[in-house]
């Protein structure tokens, strides 16, 4: 399996498409940052914090009018692609007609 890594401008546009020109349900403005980095929720059962194992690759989108933060899982988005680094290019460039 490659690896994947988020692509920004997919990720905007799937939030664009689902939510249009939602507001903030706290203040009511509509300005939000869509930040592309992952983050992800730590399980602490019983007090005890799991390092590695499966995850939920989280965008955090804030309203930057009250910090209002609501956090997208990028699996649902779609927007992950191949970062295509995994087997130095797959030369497949045929155009011969
Ligand atoms: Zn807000």
């Amino acid at each position: 399996m490659s690896p994947k890594k988020l692509d920004g401008q997919k990720l905007i546009q799937f939030l664009n498409q689902k939510w249009g020109n939602e507001k903030c349900p706290l203040c009511g403005h509509g300005n939000w940052n869509v930040d592309t980095n992952i983050v992800t929720l730590i399980n602490a059962t019983d007090g005890v914090i799991q390092v590695g194992g499966n995850y939920l690759p989280l965008v955090p989108v804030t309203c930057m009018n009250c910090g209002n933060t609501i956090l997208v899982n990028a699996v649902v988005s779609n927007a992950f692609v191949d970062t295509g680094n995994s087997e130095g290019g797959n030369g497949n460039q045929s155009e011969s007609k």
